[in-house]
């Protein structure tokens, strides 16, 4: 049979037709008034689609761009910062952090878990200047709980901003920045915005824009102050990556279609498509026999970790899905490799996708003779159509 590549990963995620064309045509110079009227209104989406009144900038740089931004302009040396860490993105914000000087205090959680709210409470010192967080790891499949964290910080009148790396948290999970007071959420162009890699973007909460007003860490590209001022005026301080912001102009009308005009309701279709997604994907996963990785209650739904069983490279399954159908399903990150495999549902994933993933797994799953319980043709896919059936909405 022909192989039609795709990707099951969590960024790069599938992109958008429409997206990829606004890229194509997108010839224009940046100090134009059809530039300024492009960013402008992508400017003022993006707020809409994080969901938040406060103001969003747009950095040319991978997610870690911005969240070396959120570190450069919101620390000095010497502060004393609180990283919240169960995963490999969680271990950068230990690096970043520690890069700027920092005093870095770490609540460690295992791979596969999520902190508890009295393990950072303990950790929450009167002098932690900011508490750096996922708000879903995509290392491991696991959503920790901003919410709470936030609520903590407030009832302990902290002074610590709370910044998050939300790159594939947003468009995945409902996320209110702005009630739970939130000073920080990070995303990236290549997970739920359906666009190639190459933006980053960050919400901003006015208490982090008076911290800037004192921090002193070095800053010159990614100054935040500055994008923010030029951006007033429908502009980037520099060059900006233009065809990307066309497209990525591009993925949030669409999203605005999927909420019929409305792109707040878009947002929260896109978010409980991705849950939908990934609840068909554990239902099947747990019905054949595999484990999950993430705890119960704390799935992530941008993606779905999968334990192979005992004694099982989950390699087997992350090469047989690419050899036999060209489905690129990512393995463990790191020390994680052979042990786990994951199939992301952010971004432009729908309920077609989820089934050809899921029947591709049984393939795979059957012909390499794993040793699971329930392996025979359809309990994968039985158990996702009746999720679909009785919950999608
Ligand atoms: C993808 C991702 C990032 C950003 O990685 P880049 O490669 O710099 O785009 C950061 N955090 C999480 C949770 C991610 O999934």
């Amino acid at each position: 049979m022909i192989r039609k590549t795709r990707l099951f990963t969590p960024g790069p995620t599938p992109l958008l037709p429409a997206a990829q064309f606004a890229m194509a045509a997108a010839d224009i110079h940046h100090r134009t008034p059809e530039f300024r009227s492009l960013y402008t209104r992508v400017l003022a989406q993006l707020k809409e689609f994080v969901g938040t009144k406060n103001d969003v900038i747009i950095l040319s740089s991978s997610g870690s761009g911005a969240m070396e931004a959120s570190v450069s302009n919101l620390t000095s040396p010497g502060d004393r910062v609180l990283v919240l860490t169960a995963g490999k993105f969680g271990e950068r914000w230990t690096g970043i952090t520690k890069a700027f000087g920092c005093h870095v205090d770490v609540v460690d959680a295992p791979y596969g878990s999520t902190f508890t709210l009295d393990q950072v409470k303990a950790a929450l010192k009167l002098e932690t200047r900011a508490v750096f967080v996922q708000a879903t790891e995509s290392s491991t499949g696991v959503r920790h709980d901003i919410e709470g964290i936030a609520k903590l910080l407030k009832s302990e009148n902290s002074e610590a901003l709370l910044i998050v790396d939300a790159i594939t948290g947003l468009g995945t999970t409902h996320l209110d920045m702005d009630a739970w007071g939130v000073d920080v959420f990070i995303g990236g162009s290549q997970k739920a915005v359906m666009m190639p890699p190459g933006l980053s973007y960050l919400a901003v909460s006015q208490r982090a824009w008076d911290r800037m007003e004192a921090t002193y860490n070095p800053r010159y590209y990614f100054d935040l102050r500055k994008e923010r001022k030029n951006a007033a005026k429908g502009e980037s301080a520099y060059t900006p990556a233009v065809a990307l912001i066309a497209a990525l102009g591009a993925s949030l009308e669409y999203i605005t279609g999927q909420g019929g005009g409305d792109l707040t309701v878009g947002r929260t279709n896109l978010v409980n498509n991705a849950e939908t997604c990934a609840a068909m994907t554990r239902a099947a996963a747990e019905a054949m026999g595999f484990r999950l990785f993430a705890p119960k209650g704390y799935e992530a739904a941008a993606a779905t970790a999968i334990l192979p069983p005992e004694g099982t490279d989950s390699g087997v399954i992350v090469k047989g899905l690419k050899s036999k159908f060209a489905a690129i399903v990512t393995d463990g990150q790191g020390e994680m490799k052979g042990s786990l495999f994951r199939i992301a549902h952010i971004g432009y994933f729908d309920y077609m996708d989820t089934i050809a993933i899921i029947g591709a797994l049984e393939q795979v799953a059957i012909a390499a003779k794993l040793p699971l319980p329930n392996l025979t043709f359809g309990t994968g896919l039985v158990a996702a159509q009746k999720f679909f059936a009785e919950h999608a909405k």
